[in-house]
């Protein structure tokens, strides 16, 4: 049986990565659409292999470009942040939600609002919006299949099982490339050692945030929302060998781990077949080569995200929201080389105290507190 898909943020890690899964399955899928933000030829280039129903780019400037390279292939081509929307809300069995940052929000909530199946990346999005995302799948009666691997593991975890027995979950941490830096190496970092990942190749935003942990940080008020089973149950492991994904601790003293290569194709395999499976690609885990497995307390003195995060999560309301676009300010002004990489925790800690909008009910709200969080982040920049 063939299932229509849509991918949102195409021509990045995630999109790559589930379209080299949907290559290998020729006949399963259809693609309805697929988008990107301003890369024209490689989004035409997925376009017209995988026969798309539209392709858009968020990026109303290179929409010249993208139907130039459509041309004549019947391949409708779109561009801007409605086309987007519009895309997205297009009916598909499941849509891929792969955009970075909470830009991709919007897109997100259209495709939530079908009432069908999203596989969620974008973190930023889920951890901006809240409740009043968890509101609309609950409202659209929508399935919400986490793709990011901590989750995925959790999800697995705790299929089967009564969240209500549920004594810990524990998120599992690579810790990123700078787990062993000393303070004074740590203000020193440039974005060239940030976004040299250790154990997975992933976008550049993602990659930072790995290393300063508000990646791990993000995922705690993601878990929190997507099992809500309590801030107090949610705890953070550092496991450098990244082979445990996540786990669940139930109240008998159980634990159940998922473990697997560290390859996002396992997850977004994971969401593409469920409640089935599928054959990936990834090279099978051998346990016995890898030797040893090691578990650490993360350091909060060293990495302050994951304390910024919980307090967040915490405070609820917009301040996760304000967190996240604060973060990602910080990231591109690092990524740019205009802050030293410790900056940035200081950053967001500055704007959590001095910003606290009121808490979100509608999406305009959501999208309303991010645009002021960002030029508020950006002012801070400046002042600097
Ligand atoms: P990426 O930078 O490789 O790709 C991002 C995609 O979003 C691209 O297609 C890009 O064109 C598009 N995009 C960027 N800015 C946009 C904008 N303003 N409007 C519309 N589209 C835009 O990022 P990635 O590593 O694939 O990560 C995507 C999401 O998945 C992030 O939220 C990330 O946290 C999450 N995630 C990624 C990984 C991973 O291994 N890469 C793992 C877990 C979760
Ligand atoms: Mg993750």
């Amino acid at each position: 049986m063939t299932r229509t898909i849509s991918i949102l943020g195409a021509t990045g890690s995630i999109g790559a990565s589930t379209l080299d899964l949907i290559r290998r399955e020729p006949g399963k899928w259809r693609v309805v659409a697929l988008t990107a933000n301003g890369n024209a030829a490689d989004l035409a280039r997925l376009a017209r292999e995988f026969s798309a129903e539209v392709a858009v780019v968020a990026d109303e400037a290179s929409l010249p470009a993208l139907r130039e390279a459509l041309g004549g292939s019947g391949i409708e081509a779109a561009g801007g942040a409605a086309a987007l929307v519009e895309a997205a809300a297009r009916p598909a069995d499941l849509t891929v939600a792969a955009i970075v940052g909470c830009a991709g929000l919007a897109p997100t909530m259209a495709a939530i609002e079908q009432g069908r199946t999203v596989a969620l990346a974008n973190k930023e999005a889920l951890v901006s919006a809240g409740d009043v995302m968890t509101a609309a799948v609950a409202r659209h009666g929508t399935t919400l299949l986490p793709v990011d691997s901590e989750h995925n593991a959790i999800f697995q975890c705790l299929a089967g099982n009564d969240p209500a027995h549920v004594r810990k979950i524990t998120l599992t941490a690579s810790g990123g490339p700078f787990r062993d830096w000393g303070a004074e190496q740590l203000t020193a970092a440039t974005p060239a050692q940030a976004v040299k990942h250790p154990n997975w190749d992933m976008g550049a935003k993602i990659s930072v945030d790995s290393a300063t942990m508000f990646n791990k940080g993000l995922e705690l008020i993601e878990a929190h929302h997507l099992f809500p089973v309590g801030l107090d149950k949610l705890a953070i492991v550092v496991h450098p060998q990244s082979v445990v994904h996540s786990m669940v601790e139930y109240r008998d003293g159980s634990t159940l781990a998922q473990l697997g290569p560290s390859d996002m194709r396992v997850p977004i395999a994971s969401c593409l077949a469920w409640p089935q499976r599928m054959d990936t690609p990834c090279e099978p885990l051998n346990l016995a080569a890898l030797g040893e497995l090691s578990f650490r307390a993360p350091d909060e003195a060293r990495f302050p995200a994951t304390r910024l995060c919980r307090q967040a999560a915490e405070a609820g309301g917009a301040a996760p929201a304000v967190l996240n676009a604060a973060n990602e300010v910080a990231v591109a002004a690092f990524l740019a080389g205009q802050i030293p990489f410790t900056r940035i925790a200081v950053m967001v800690e500055t704007m959590m105290t001095r910003y606290s909008p009121s808490a979100p009910a509608v999406l305009a709200d959501v999208i309303g507190i991010d645009a002021e969080a960002r030029a508020h982040a950006r002012e801070l920049l400046e002042l600097a």
